[in-house]
């Protein structure tokens, strides 16, 4: 690791400010409904405590836009965090201002300030608009550390900004190092073969990774809703499945870049398709020279497509995983997904997961402890595989 970890921080006697994820989902009753985030953030957390220093925890939750909204307040992730660490959590009524810097500056080692929503403050994602809301969370901390992986590609003022108030004194927590570590690896040197495995839906979110793997790659399998803007590039039926206009391009760069590298570009070979995008819809198996019926939607790879990449992939010794294969939310079109969660599963090979639905698919299936890593952030993990970097990470002090 080239920037300073939690480890190279003086920590005694000292308060942390730790920007951490707790963007958890809520239920309809305002209840946490997975609270694996806070979990997530635990080591970080305990080890600061076990060396005598106290935190001051800041995070934002969902989308408030600048605006104080009690429906997004942070009182249940104190509460829960209080019953996993088994202590008090004290719970600042605003991110900023007099009484929470009273409360911060008051912590005994061992004591715990989690600062409301940072998002009810416009200044956390346009600091443009507050420059001195930057400068006021700064004043609540003698060290900083940033443990949310999952907003490092976003520069706002408690994951980037920041860090300038605090110079060799900026460190990573030990998941955002773990992240680091592990997407890092995929960059530098992986063990050869290594494979790509690409599906969700949107191509636009996708195409720069890709254009950044192939350099690195061995191979690369496409499917999931993004496939049919690739299948269509190939002049094959898609129907009304998914389909990108504004991407075909980009489809068709890719397609040739892996050409141009020599390395095959895995697109599928079968379909299941529904003749509309519901669970209990009509559906069958179709090949792609027989195509999607018009008027029909592909729902994910078929049967001979599973068998054969969940075959070639044994054979890689590092893969990435990036976006379902099927519509997994559906149980009759799950078992693409899921077949190749399985595959990958069984696979010798350091697999890297790089979050959202892919890891929510490996979690259903109960396989998360078979994967070398499933990244906390989706959107983070691949602007980390497209860019080498990211602002979060950026604006931690170096090592040296
Ligand atoms: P993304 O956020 O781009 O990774 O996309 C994830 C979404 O892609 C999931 O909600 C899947 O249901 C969806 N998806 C996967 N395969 C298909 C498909 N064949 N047609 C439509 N959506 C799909």
């Amino acid at each position: 690791m080239e920037k300073l970890t939690l480890r190279d921080l003086p920590i005694k006697g000292k308060r942390v400010l730790m920007r951490v994820d707790f963007n958890v989902p809520l239920d309809a009753n305002g209840q946490i409904s997975d609270d694996s985030r806070i979990a997530a953030s635990l080591p970080s957390i305990k080890y600061v405590l076990d060396r005598g220093g106290s935190l001051v925890l800041m995070s934002h939750l969902g989308r408030p836009d600048g605006k104080p909204n009690r429906k997004y307040s942070l009182a249940p992730c104190a509460k829960r965090l209080s019953e996993k660490l088994n202590r008090p959590v004290i719970l600042a009524h605003d991110c900023i201002g007099q009484e929470t810097e009273k409360k911060a500056q008051n912590l005994k080692p061992g004591e715990i300030l989690l600062l409301e929503n940072l998002r009810f403050h416009e200044g956390e994602e346009h600091t443009e608009k507050d420059p001195d809301f930057v400068s006021q969370l700064a004043k609540l901390g003698d060290l900083y550390v940033n443990d949310a992986f999952g907003t490092a590609h976003r520069a706002h003022a408690s994951t980037s900004f920041i860090a300038q108030f605090f110079p060799h004194r900026a460190a990573a927590g030990f998941l955002m190092e773990r992240e680091i570590l592990a997407l890092g690896s995929l960059l530098q040197n992986p063990k050869r073969p290594f494979y790509a495995v690409i599906g969700g839906s949107k191509v636009s979110t996708k195409a720069g990774v890709i254009k950044n793997l192939i350099p690195r790659i061995d191979g690369l399998f496409i499917g999931g809703g993004m496939a049919y803007t690739f299948l269509k590039a190939k002049s094959f039926s898609i129907g009304k499945s998914l389909y990108d206009e504004a991407e075909g391009s980009a489809a068709n760069e890719i397609i040739e870049a892996a050409k141009k590298k020599g390395i095959p570009c895995h697109l599928p070979l079968d379909l299941i398709v529904a003749s509309d995008f519901r669970n209990d819809a009509e559906s069958r198996i179709v090949s792609i020279e027989e195509g999607v019926p018009e008027g029909w939607q592909g729902m994910g790879i078929g049967p001979k497509t599973t068998d054969i990449w969940s075959t070639e992939l044994q054979k890689a010794s590092t893969i990435f995983w990036n976006g379902p294969l099927s519509v997994f939310e559906m149980p009759s079109f799950a078992k693409g997904t899921f077949a190749i969660a399985e595959a990958l599963a069984r696979s010798k090979a350091t697999v890297v997961v790089g979050g959202g639905d892919s890891v929510a698919a490996i979690q259903m299936m109960g396989l998360g402890g078979k994967f070398a890593h499933l990244s906390t952030g989706g959107g983070a993990s691949l602007e980390f595989l497209e860019f080498g970097h990211l602002p979060g990470i950026d604006a931690l002090s170096d090592k040296k």
